[in-house]
């Protein structure tokens, strides 16, 4: 567990729909729902996901739901992130390098930043991109870092990653990411079309990758350019 990463001041601590009563109770809600990993319970402790959405829409926080962040796009539902994080963490011995492909506001990128030392995330929305550096940077979250591009080629040049978490729906599992993931790595990535999808996880092994299936999910697809 990285810890100590989040500082505590009056904005990440949240008053009423945004307390940290609030928000122990959307973790009590995660473990009914099933994350046992308690490395992921308490980073989603510690995130203020209030500070990830519009202002109108802060109480709505720490609801197990995903919510609008412009351009289309979604934070991801809370139990998703914590699942996801959940399975790329299971692999590996070493979980040093994480790359999430689709940061959206950054909020789980701030999650994976209380998980792992380092951490690489890219973005095809410019604004999107923009305001979650913003965001991580007033959280003073430097060991995220962040890309505008297509996360399609991955980042190749911070590759071999131990986890890379795949935040947007790909209609098959693109190879370029299978190609940066380290032996022992985990790729969590939801495949089908825009009507039904399931979590697929990779695991490389010396010579080969095997995939599971985990969870049926919804998620916003993944798209191919930047804009
Ligand atoms: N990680 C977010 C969820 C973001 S929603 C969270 O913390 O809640 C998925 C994001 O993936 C969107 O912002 C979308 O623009 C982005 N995305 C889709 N296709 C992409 C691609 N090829 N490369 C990078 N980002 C992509």
């Amino acid at each position: 567990m990285v810890k100590g990463n989040l500082n505590s001041n009056s904005a990440t601590d949240g008053i009423g729909m945004t307390s940290q009563r609030t928000r122990d109770r959307l973790i009590d809600r995660l473990k009914h729902s099933g994350i046992s990993d308690t490395r992921v319970l308490e980073a989603m402790r510690r995130t203020p996901r209030h500070l990830f959405v519009d202002e109108a829409l802060a109480h709505k926080a720490y609801d197990d739901v995903s919510l609008p962040i412009g351009q289309g796009q979604t934070i991801s539902q809370p139990f998703v992130v914590a699942r996801m994080c959940e399975l790329g963490l299971s692999g590996t011995l070493v979980n040093k390098r994480v790359l999430e492909v689709g940061t959206g506001c950054g909020y789980q990128a701030a999650v994976l930043a209380e998980l792992f030392p380092i951490v690489f995330s890219v973005e095809r929305i410019k604004d999107l991109y923009l305001q979650a550096q913003h965001r991580l940077a007033t959280l003073q979250l430097y060991h995220v870092h962040l890309r505008y591009g297509d996360g399609f080629s991955g980042w190749l040049n911070e590759s071999p990653f131990d986890a890379i978490l795949v935040a947007a729906a790909a209609p098959e599992i693109p190879e370029k990411l299978l190609r940066q993931l380290a032996v022992g790595g985990k790729l969590v990535i939801p495949v089908g079309d825009s009507s039904q999808q399931e979590l697929q996880i990779v695991t490389r092994t010396d010579s080969d990758y095997s995939v599971e299936t985990d969870s049926q999910v919804t998620f916003v697809p993944f798209l191919r350019g930047q804009i």
